[in-house]
């Protein structure tokens, strides 16, 4: 797959470029390689690369691939992005590392419920509509405080971060406008003393708006894997 391992690179590249531009440090920006739809062997090959965190949005087709890797349990992080329905926590707050797509409470408290004792807490971040009717996901900014606290409050749980989906569309700068007011009720919420370390924003086309508004993980799918096929 010399293909995917070159994207790899360049995506890489792409971040180190982005986060030079904003006087960041590079290493402070973590890649999630968002592996939706695509084989097990795609993302093997990507772990071979060197890339650990894979995100994966649709339940059953991630437990298929989880099981398909159990040979790589432990070097591999893997985090939740998709929609989740209220039903379906028990296997994420199982088999998963980390969830950036909590959106209220109900599903933190079943996520906190259902994460057995024996392993650590499950890395949390809120989802965030910053774009308002654009997006249906995530809650108003203006309830983002109110749910991370109640998060950081269940001890099975480790509050990380905010996360949000703006659409990836315009210019670098229109671009910046949401990946904005994601970081800034990030530092308001820190202010405020809840310990957020992740600001989780950028996609396949708007990675250097991301960054420059301070992202510290991208999710990135379409440059690494290409474009998706979608069944349905
Ligand atoms: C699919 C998806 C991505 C990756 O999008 P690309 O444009 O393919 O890079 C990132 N975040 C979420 C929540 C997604 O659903």
């Amino acid at each position: 797959m010399p293909d995917l391992i070159h994207n790899l690179e360049a995506v890489r590249q792409r971040i180190a470029l982005a986060a030079q531009v904003a006087g960041r440090d590079p290493r402070a920006v973590t890649l999630l390689a968002v592996s939706k739809t695509f084989p097990a062997e795609d993302v093997r090959a990507a772990h071979a690369a060197g890339q650990h965190a894979f995100g994966e949005n649709y339940l059953q087709e991630a437990l298929t691939k989880l099981d398909a890797l159990a040979d790589l349990r432990g070097s591999i992080e893997w985090h939740f992005i998709g929609p989740l329905q209220s039903n379906k926590t028990r296997p994420v707050a199982e088999r998963f590392d980390w969830v950036h797509s909590v959106d209220r409470l109900k599903i933190a408290q079943r996520l906190a419920e259902q994460r057995p004792a024996g392993l650590p807490p499950l890395n949390v971040c809120v989802q965030v509509n910053v774009s308002g009717e654009a997006s249906k996901s995530g809650v108003a900014p203006g309830e983002a405080a109110q749910v991370a606290r109640a998060v950081a409050a269940l001890p099975t749980l480790r509050l990380r971060g905010l996360m949000a989906i703006p659409e990836p569309i315009g210019s670098i700068e229109a671009q910046r406008a949401p990946h904005r007011v994601l970081r800034e009720l990030f530092e308001q919420l820190r202010a405020d003393g809840l310990a957020l370390d992740t600001l989780s924003m950028g996609m396949s086309g708007d990675l250097e708006a991301a960054v420059l508004e301070g992202a510290t993980m991208v999710r990135i799918g379409t440059a690494i894997f290409g474009a998706r096929e979608y069944s349905n």
